[in-house]
């Protein structure tokens, strides 16, 4: 976990009434995957519940307790939407090992959705109609609104999920990696802007556009959605609506996640003008960070830096990075191993190109979760963490810190530095740091990228063909 004043102050008797504590008020679960918990036989780690740098508290309300290894392996550093995550986990694998492609239908079904038929009737504009399987012995009605154009026919209804269904027909696509990025935005909470869509079919209410909102919302515990629900549509009609546009309309909420996750003020401000100058809507991002570059050609060097800045700031203040917490922004300090100046020369500059200015649309195969922007950081947002789980975690103790530590160790009075700590310090220090992590860069390269390629990269400080051989006997 991150660092918490308040439990570093607690002695080790402290600190176990504490998770005796939590363990009691959890009713003996952890507070990510709700298993069970046993004090004597497994290792549990206390974490703040809301995330310090996302305005938790640093107070035993803000604590709750976890299996060491769901805490290690969680998906977000809420936990809460760590919990939720998990939770979706759970359904898409028990869904993958059925081989079926996991769908709203399985998060339907996980929570008590699909049970029943819809029961209307029409009269003139009216659609009436009850939910009175789940004991609702309200009498609804909806205006039936007219397509101008199209004539199709359609009402504005809340549904609870126990009416509700997928459509494979229209829509057999399952849902995709950028699901997660979704239930963040939800859980901020941003408001849901375009609604899921609908229709009747035998008796049933399918949706068929929306499944990722849909998901996002009842993995978050709602338990009714509104839908526009189509009333007798031309599916022919649907389908070719949906596969046209549909993908549109779906992109408009991971568009706003792509602007949140810019961070970079000053490109945001330029991508708000491109818009404006072009009479896009501000959910338009169907053009290119070259013609963002082009554009503004007058300061063409400057926006090349706020693109690959915005980038740069976005994976390292990410809350998934769980490195972020071991580095220095400000200045030196002694505390933490890694100085924001040491992980931009090395690592950053390593993995992320500067000269590197896509062509391809902004918001290019998002909904598919393979915008390439997305990928680099979500990649390298792993590998920090990996950096961060095998060096760091429960390894460098920020007590001890970085003070002077060599010469303690040359005065011979450093026998109580654990060697993980020192390791870790060593590690990160520049100068060691940016050699490894050339070799890291090569390892990856060869093992996933160039397996053609024959000749190692000549720009490394040392020849490393040792390490290349290797590589190329586990190819
Ligand atoms: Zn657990």
């Amino acid at each position: 976990m991150g660092n918490s004043k308040y439990l570093d102050s607690l002695s080790i008797d402290e600190k176990k009434a504490l998770s005796q504590k939590l363990w009691s008020i959890q009713n003996h679960k952890c507070f990510i995957c709700g298993g069970d918990m046993d004090l004597d036989v497994q290792k549990t780690n206390i974490d703040h519940i809301r995330p310090l740098t996302n305005g938790g508290k640093d107070d035993p309300c803000n604590f709750g307790l976890t299996h060491e290894h769901c805490n290690k392996s969680k998906k977000d550093a809420d936990l809460q939407v760590a919990k939720k995550l998990f939770q979706l986990s759970e359904i898409i694998q028990s869904a993958t090992e059925k081989n079926e492609t996991p769908s709203l239908k399985h998060v339907l079904l996980a929570n008590g959705g699909s049970k029943y038929k819809f029961k209307y009737k029409i009269e003139g504009s009216t659609i009436t109609y009850s939910f009175d399987d789940i004991g609702d012995t309200h009498l609804y009605s909806s205006d039936i609104f007219n397509d101008t154009l199209s004539g199709e026919k359609t009402a504005f209804i809340k549904v609870p999920l126990a009416y509700l269904y997928h459509d494979d027909v229209i829509n057999p696509r399952g849902i995709n990696s950028s699901i997660s990025l979704l239930i963040k935005e939800f859980y901020k909470p941003n408001p849901q802007l375009h609604l899921s869509l609908g229709r009747i079919y035998d008796d049933k209410i399918l949706i068929f556009d929306g499944q990722h909102k849909a998901v996002a919302q009842i993995i978050l515990g709602v338990k009714e959605l509104v839908l526009r629900l189509f009333i007798n549509p031309d599916i022919e009609r649907l389908i070719e609506t949906n596969t046209n546009a549909g993908s549109k309309l779906k992109q408009i909420a991971f568009d706003k996640a792509i602007v949140r996750q810019l961070h970079d003020t000053l490109y945001t401000e330029r991508l708000r003008k491109y818009q404006t100058d072009h009479n896009l809507s501000s959910d338009d991002f169907s053009f290119s960070e070259q013609q963002v570059v082009d554009y503004f050609k007058g300061e063409r060097g400057n926006i090349r830096t706020y693109i690959i800045n915005s980038q740069k700031n976005s994976i390292t203040r990410s809350q998934d990075n769980k490195l972020q917490s071991y580095i220095n922004f400000e200045g030196r300090g002694n505390k933490y191993p890694l100085s924001y100046s040491t992980f931009e020369k090395t690592l950053l500059s390593a993995f992320i190109n500067t000269k590197t200015i896509l062509k391809s649309p902004i918001n290019h195969k998002i909904d598919e979760g393979l915008n390439p922007r997305m990928m680099e950081r979500d990649q390298l947002i792993r590998l920090c963490n990996l950096l961060a789980e095998k060096i760091l975690i429960d390894k460098y103790d920020p007590e001890i810190g970085t003070y002077r530590i060599e010469n303690t160790i040359a005065s011979g009075s450093g026998n109580d530095i654990p060697d993980d700590h020192l390791v870790a310090y060593r590690l990160f220090k520049e100068e060691i740091m940016y050699n490894w992590v050339q070799y890291l860069k090569l390892v990856i390269s060869v093992c996933f990228l160039s397996k053609k390629s024959t000749e190692p990269p000549q720009t490394l400080p040392f020849t490393p063909q040792i390490w290349y051989n290797k590589c190329k006997e586990n190819m």
